[in-house]
C-alpha cells in the first residue's frame, strides 16, 4: 500500500494526526431449517411463539441436542474465510439475567471456539485492497424478544428467535478507517451469502455488528476501545465510527481520558451515546455446559465439506480476469453480489464464443442491464431481460449480424416488449448492411450531393466523421461504422 492512500485515511485533529483502529465482532445467524439445539422450526414470519419448544422455553428437565447442520455451516464459514478449523471445541454457558432469555444462561463457546484465525481481503473504492484478520468464529444461541408496545402495562415476550443459531465472527483490530469497515461488513456478508450460510439480511437483523473504536497517535499503542452494539446497516456502520473517532480525539484532546464503555448509535441524531461502563459491565462466569459433550470431528469430515464449496468471491473474480480479460474492477461488480455472478454466470453459459465475446457480454451486463435496472429501481431477480437474451443480444453482435447501435435498439425492445433478440432482428429487419456495394451507392450519393463537405475534408482529414455520420443515418444505423470509415477514405482519396 502506496503512502499517500494511507496518509488519507488519518484524521485530523489540534494536536495532529489521529489513526482509528476498528475491530469487529459480527454476529450472522446460521442459516438452517432448525434451531441449534432443538428441532424447532427458525421461519421467519411466524406468530409470536409459533416456533417455541420446551427445549427453548428452558422448561426444567430439557436437554439440548446439537444440531448437525449448524455445525456444518459454521464449518464452511470457517473454510470460507480461509481459517483454521479446531476439531475439537467446547460449549460453555454464558450466564446473565434477562427476560428474553429463560435459560438463564446463553450456550455459546469461550475458550475453545470451533473455528480459529483466519483472513478476509477487502477491496477498497480507490482499487486498493486490504487484508483483516479473523480472531475466531464460535457458535452460539440466539435470545428472545422483548416487546414493549404491546400493552400499556406489561412487556411481552416473543421467543422464536430464542436458541436460533447465530456465528460471532471477531475480526482482529486491523480496520483503520470507516470505509474499510464498511467494506468489511460488505465483504462478509458476500462471502456469507456465496456458501449460503446466512442469508445476510441486515434489515431483519439476520447480519449484525458491534463496532470496537479506538484512536490513537500513528506508531502509539492502541488505545482504549469503545464498543457501538447491534449495528445492522452498513451505512450506518460508517457514520457512527465517523462520530465516535472524532469524539474520542476531541476527548483526549482536551486533556481528558477515554473510558472503556458499550456505546448506542443513534441515526437520527447521528451520534453514539453511553450505555454501560466497563465497571457496569456483566461477568458472565463462563463455564463448561455439562449437559453437552465437546464437539469433535475429524479432518475427514473437515475435507469432506471442503470439497462441496462453491467457488468463492475472490476465486471467481481471478478467473474472469484470466479467462475473459475482464478489469479486476469489472470483474468485481460482477462477483460482489451473488446474484449478479449467478446472472453473468448464465449469460456465459449461453454464449456462441465465450473466449471471443465474454468481455462485451461482462460490458453488457454491467453498463446496459445493471446501469438500467439501477435507474428503474429493479433487482436483477426482477430484470425485465433475462440472461438468454442478453446472450443471444451479444452473439448477434459478436456475429456482426448487428451493429453495437442497433443493439442498443434491440435491447429497449427486449426490455419494454420481450421477444427472442435473434428472431426480432429478422422480422424487424434490423441486420446490418454487410453487402458493400450498397454501402458504397449511399457513399457516392453523399458525395455527389455535398462538395463543399468533401473540399473541407481535403483540407482537414477529421472532417470524415461527418460523412460517417451521414452514412449511418442514411443505413438507419445499420451499416458497419469500420466498413462505411474504409470506403470513405478510398473514395475520397485520404
Ligand atoms: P471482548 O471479548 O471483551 O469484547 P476482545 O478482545 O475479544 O474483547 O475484542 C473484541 C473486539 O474488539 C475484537 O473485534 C477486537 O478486534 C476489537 N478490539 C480490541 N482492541 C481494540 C482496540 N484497542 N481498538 C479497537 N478495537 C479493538
Ligand atoms: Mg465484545
Amino acid at each position: 500500500m502506496n503512502a499517500p492512500a494511507k496518509s488519507s485515511k488519518l484524521m485530523k485533529g489540534s494536536t495532529g494526526d489521529w489513526e482509528v483502529v476498528i475491530g469487529l465482532e459480527v454476529h450472522a445467524q446460521v442459516t438452517s431449517q432448525a434451531k441449534l439445539f432443538s428441532g424447532t422450526s427458525t421461519g421467519f414470519g411466524a406468530g409470536p411463539n409459533e416456533h417455541v419448544s420446551l427445549v427453548d422455553s428452558a422448561m426444567p428437565g430439557m436437554l439440548p441436542v446439537i444440531n448437525e447442520e449448524c455445525v456444518a455451516q459454521a464449518v464452511r464459514t470457517g473454510l470460507g474465510l480461509n481459517a483454521k478449523i479446531n476439531l475439537r471445541s467446547v460449549f460453555d454457558r454464558k450466564n446473565y439475567f434477562y427476560p428474553d432469555l429463560p435459560q438463564g444462561y446463553q450456550i455459546s463457546q469461550f475458550k475453545s471456539p470451533i473455528v480459529g484465525e483466519g483472513e478476509v481481503v477487502v477491496e477498497l473504492a480507490n482499487g486498493e485492497s486490504t487484508k483483516v484478520g479473523i480472531e475466531r468464529l464460535h457458535l452460539e444461541q440466539d435470545a428472545g424478544k422483548l416487546l414493549h408496545d404491546q400493552h400499556p402495562s406489561m412487556s411481552f415476550v416473543d421467543l422464536n428467535r430464542s436458541g436460533v443459531a447465530l456465528m460471532e465472527i471477531v475480526s482482529k483490530p486491523d480496520i483503520r478507517s470507516p470505509e474499510e469497515a464498511q467494506g468489511y461488513v460488505s465483504k462478509l456478508r458476500t462471502i456469507l451469502r456465496y456458501l449460503g450460510t446466512c442469508d445476510g439480511d441486515m434489515e431483519k437483523g439476520n447480519l449484525r455488528a458491534d463496532v470496537n473504536v479506538s484512536v490513537r497517535k500513528p506508531g502509539d499503542p492502541y488505545g482504549t476501545r469503545c464498543e457501538i452494539k447491534n449495528m445492522n446497516s452498513i451505512r450506518f456502520i460508517g457514520d457512527a465510527i465517523k462520530y465516535e473517532a472524532r469524539r474520542q480525539i476531541d476527548i483526549i484532546e482536551d486533556g481528558g481520558a477515554i473510558d472503556q464503555e458499550t456505546r448506542l448509535y443513534d441515526p437520527n441524531k447521528g451520534e453514539t451515546r453511553s450505555m454501560r461502563s466497563k465497571e457496569e459491565a456483566h461477568d458472565y462466569r463462563y463455564f463448561p455446559d455439562p449437559d453437552l459433550l465437546p464437539l469433535e470431528f475429524t479432518q475427514t469430515y473437515v475435507d469432506g465439506l471442503k470439497a462441496k464449496l462453491p467457488e468463492l468471491p475472490d476465486d471467481k473474480r481471478a478467473r474472469f480476469v484470466a479467462d475473459l480479460g475482464l478489469s479486476p474492477y469489472d470483474a468485481s461488480v460482477l462477483v460482489s453480489e451473488r446474484e449478479s455472478a449467478d446472472f453473468f454466470e448464465a449469460v456465459l453459459a449461453k454464449l456462441a464464443d465465450k473466449k471471443r465475446d465474454g468481455k462485451m457480454a461482462a460490458n453488457w451486463v454491467i453498463n446496459e442491464l445493471f446501469g438500467r435496472l439501477n435507474k428503474e429501481g429493479q433487482e436483477i431477480a426482477s430484470s425485465p431481460v433475462s440472461a438468454v437474451q442478453i446472450a443471444s443480444i451479444v452473439d448477434l453482435i459478436g456475429a456482426n449480424t448487428i451493429s453495437g447501435k442497433i443493439a442498443k435498439d434491440l435491447f429497449e425492445i427486449v426490455w419494454t416488449k420481450g421477444g427472442d433478440p435473434k428472431a426480432l432482428v429478422e422480422s424487424l429487419g434490423m441486420k446490418q448492411v454487410t453487402d458493400t456495394g450498397a454501402i458504397e451507392k449511399m457513399v457516392d450519393d453523399i458525395i455527389a450531393a455535398n462538395p463543399d463537405k468533401v473540399a473541407q475534408v481535403k483540407e482537414k482529414p477529421a472532417a470524415i466523421q461527418w460523412f460517417v455520420g451521414q452514412v449511418m443515418k442514411a443505413s438507419g444505423g445499420k451499416t458497419n461504422p469500420q466498413a462505411v470509415n474504409e470506403i470513405l477514405k478510398a473514395k475520397l482519396g485520404l
